[in-house]
This record gives structure tokens, sequence and C-alpha cells, in this order.
């Protein structure tokens, strides 16, 4: 009988495992817990949370909601336990953790096509595409950002040790529109590559200012496995402040080869922006990466010019994290390129969240039924939050700079009716979306 085997059994890999099991396939699902423990993980429950307890923002009209309103409208198993064990947290989905996990393993361990087996897996390469009884096998690979040791080893020997990163850099993204021009130019450094960057000037008042916020934020507790030691190449902006008071001055944020068409000279110091996207709807701070806490974030950083009013898409952070370089390695079906029959699924495939890691599993748990049932692939489409996801981590839009990605509105075509209204054109985005995964999910469970 054909079957589909998922490895991992977290947000990803319980939502694959239920999602493949709709399609009445045989599941087998392993998970190295309670036997074997993550850094992070507690318990041996299935979709156990490891940090906060919120599932970001319910309301209808965010990035977060409408992944939310995709997710229940396939039926995701990781959203029904959410809504069943919700405890109050204003307009954010938040849980009981341990009620949540709780109702995610009873769920899939109480399923009849699924069975739950209680094991490490360590090597890849042996995966077999055929059963022992001729039939075929899919495997999902939802191992998580902290994949077993012997796991990540054999996954760097199949894609090459220079394909698997270890730890998250991610700098913060600004929402295009609340950037405040009058007090930004456009230009690349040296004049090399035209007005590819938004450059924000400092005066050196502005600057010591600045950099006094930098080294007294608040910054997030290193976890006791995420070790201090911060690669040179992936480090936070306020470590490297830290340093010296000239350091950030002579890396990022240097004003060499850029003039200010407003005094005619180099500012003393510089924040480039970068656009994340062709349509240029946001911008990240080029090696803004940070461990400053949240709120802090958006208060130091809007003290840079015309950042004044910023609204962040994403916040910066730096964390160990195990995931794939998707774009060179993952077809659209998020399957291995050379071992069509592993899929991978969850944060380990470069996204970032939650419910980010659980859509990609409720997506290669319908893909790999599909697989093996000998249906055509099938896929959402862009204009969907679960398609700007699989899109976002298997096309080489991020130019060979890959960073896992939160749903945020920049991943997502603009809508095709143009307006300057912000709120309006979300909720456009949004319409066009849950009419879309609609017709899809008629399509994807015939
Ligand atoms: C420390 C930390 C804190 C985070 N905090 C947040 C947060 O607050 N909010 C947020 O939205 N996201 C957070 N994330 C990011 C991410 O969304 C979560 O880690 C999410 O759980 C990822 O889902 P997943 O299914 O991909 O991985 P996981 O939920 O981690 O599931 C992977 C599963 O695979 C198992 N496994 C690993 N290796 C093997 C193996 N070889 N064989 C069998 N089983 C194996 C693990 O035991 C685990 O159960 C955090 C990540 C980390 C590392």
């Amino acid at each position: 009988m054909s079957r589909v085997v998922v490895i991992g059994g977290g947000l990803a890999g319980s939502e694959a495992a239920w999602q493949a099991a709709r399609f009445g396939v045989s599941v087998t699902l392993y998970e190295m817990r309670p036997a074997v423990q993550t850094e992070a993980h507690r318990t041996g429950f299935l979709g156990e949370l490891v940090c906060s307890n919120s599932l970001r923002s319910a309301l209808p009209d965010t990035a977060h909601g409408l992944l939310k309103q995709e997710l229940t409208m396939f039926g995701s198993l990781i959203m029904e336990a959410a809504r069943q064990n919700s405890v109050p947290a204003g307009s954010a989905l938040a849980v009981d953790r341990a009620l949540f996990a709780k109702y995610i393993t009873e769920a899939i361990e109480s399923n009849p096509q699924i069975e739950v087996i209680r094991q490490e897996c360590t090597e890849l390469s042996k995966l077999s595409p055929i059963d022992s009884d001729g039939s075929p096998i899919v495997y999902v690979l939802a191992t998580g950002p902290l994949t077993s040791q012997s796991m990540s080893n054999s996954l760097a020997q199949i894609l090459g040790h220079d394909s698997l990163f270890f730890y998250d850099a991610i700098a913060p993204v600004i929402d295009a529109e609340t950037i405040d021009y009058s007090k930004v130019f456009s230009a690349s450094r040296y004049g090399k590559g035209g007005d590819d960057y938004i450059n924000c000037p400092m005066d050196k008042e502005c600057y010591l200012t600045f950099y006094d916020a930098l080294v007294s934020a608040d910054k997030v507790n290193v976890r006791d496995f995420e070790d201090n030691k911060v690669f040179e190449g992936c480090m936070p902006i306020e470590v490297m402040a830290s340093r010296g008071i000239d350091t950030p001055r002579f890396g990022p944020m240097k004003p060499v080869g850029l003039i200010d068409p407003e005094t005619g000279r180099s500012p003393y110091a510089v924040v480039q922006l970068r656009t994340e996207n062709s349509e240029k709807s946001a911008f990240n701070m080029v090696g803004f990466q940070t461990r400053i806490k949240y709120p802090e974030q958006q208060r130091i950083f809007r003290m840079i010019p015309g950042l004044q009013n910023a609204e962040f898409l994403r916040f910066g952070s730096v964390h160990r994290n195990t995931y794939i370089n998707s774009p060179a390695h993952l077809t659209t079906e998020l399957a291995i390129k050379g071992h069509e029959h592993i899929l991978v699924a969850g944060q380990i495939t470069g996204v970032e969240g939650y419910l980010e890691s659980t859509a990609m599993g409720l997506f290669a748990g319908i893909t790999a039924a599909r697989k093996v049932r000998g249906f055509s692939f099938v896929t959402p489409s862009e204009t969907t939050s679960i398609g700007a996801l699989i899109t976002y981590v298997t096309t080489e839009k991020t130019h060979g700079d890959f960073q896992p990605s939160n749903i945020n509105f920049s991943l997502f075509p603009p809508p095709e009716v143009k307006t300057k209204d912000k709120s309006m054109r979300r909720k456009l985005i949004v319409q066009r979306a849950l009419a879309e995964i609609d017709g899809f999910i008629k399509t994807a469970y015939r």
C-alpha cells in the first residue's frame, strides 16, 4: 500500500501527517522525542511550541491573519488545535501550550491512518522510494530548526556542507511606504549599480545618539545552546557597536563612496536600505541583523533619519536555526533535487515562524499523498500566502543571499487594481488570496 513517511513530529510534521492521511494513504510519523530531546523542547508531545505561545495576529487583513484563514480553509489540524485551546491575547491568537500540544498528539495518535514511531532517523541517503511490497513511498523531512546532529550530517552529505545553514541572521525589513523620502537619498557606493540603495545619512551628533541607544539596548537573552560566539559574517549590529564607537562606521554604516546631494558631502555615517522585491515595496536594513528586543528595535531604528515613522514588516534576529539553501536545492514541490522522493517541510525550508512552518507541512503533506497516489502536482498561486511562502523558498529572488522569512505583504505580487491606500491594497491582496485558495482546495482534494 502506498505510504507517506514523515520525519519529525513538530508543527510541520504533524500537519503533513494529518493532511496526507486525509487522502487515505497510510502514514508513518517518526518523532525522536521523548527519548532524544532537542535543546529547546521539553516534552514528548507532538507539536510542542518551543518559545512564545503566540501564533501572531488574528486580524483578517494582516498577513498572519490571512495565513490563518487559508490554513483553516484547508482543515489544518494545527489551526484547529489553536482555536480549541486559545487563551485571551487581544487581537492575536495565543494558546495554552500544554493543551495545544496534547490536542495535536491525541489527534495524530488516534488517527487510524497514522502510525507514530518514537525513534530518531539518522540517514537520508538510504531512504528507498519503494516499500517492501513494491509500492511507492514519499518522505517528508520536517525535523525543524533544531534538527538532530546525525540528520544534519546526513543532509549536509546530500546537499553539500555550504548549503545547510545553522544560524539565522535576519536584518529588519521596512515597509517602503513608511520611509520619509525627503530625508534619504538613492545611490550605490561609488555610483556603481545606479540608485539601487536608499541611504539614510547621519551627521556626527545623530550618529552618537544612535550609537548610545544601540549599545544600551535591551537584548534578547541568548539561550544556553545558542553559543555567544557570533560568526563574524553575521555579527549583530549591537555586538559590533560594543567593540568601539567607530566600528559600525567602518562596517555596515560606512559612508565612503556616498555623497548626500543635500549637502554635497559624504555623511558622517549612513544606514543603507536594500530592496527586498522587484516591486520595491519593502527594504531591508543592510548589515543590521540584531538581537535587540522587538519593541526596542522599533524605538531605536526610528531614530534613523527617514525612518522616524517606519513600519517593520519583519524585525531582526540572530538565533540557532538549521535551514537549507532551498532556492538552490528544492523543487517547487519542496522535493530535494535529485532525490525527488524526499520532500522537505517546516522551518528547515527557510520559512520563519510557527504557522509558516505549519503551512509548509500542510503543502508537503498534500503533495506527498498526491505523489504516492500518482496524482499530478498542484501548487497554490503565489497570490496566496501559502503559495507566496513556497515561491519565496524555491526561487532565486534573493540573489544568493537566502535568509528565512515570515509571511508578510512584501512576498505577494501587488493587486491588479492600483491604489495608493495601503489598507485597501492589503484588503485586495487578502480577498484575491481567499478566492484563489478556495479554487485550489477544490483541485487539491479531488
Ligand atoms: C529556540 C527557538 C525559539 C523559537 N521561537 C519561536 C516563536 O516564539 N515564535 C515563532 O513563531 N517561531 C519560533 N521559532 C521558529 C519556528 O517557528 C519553530 O521552531 C517551529 O516549531 C518550527 O516548526 P517545525 O515543525 O519546522 O520544527 P519543530 O516544531 O521544531 O519540529 C521538529 C521536530 O522534529 C524532531 N526531530 C528533529 N530531528 C529528528 C530526527 N533526526 N528524527 C526524528 N525526529 C526529529 C524534533 O524533536 C521536533 O519534534 C523558534 C525556533 C527556535 C529554535
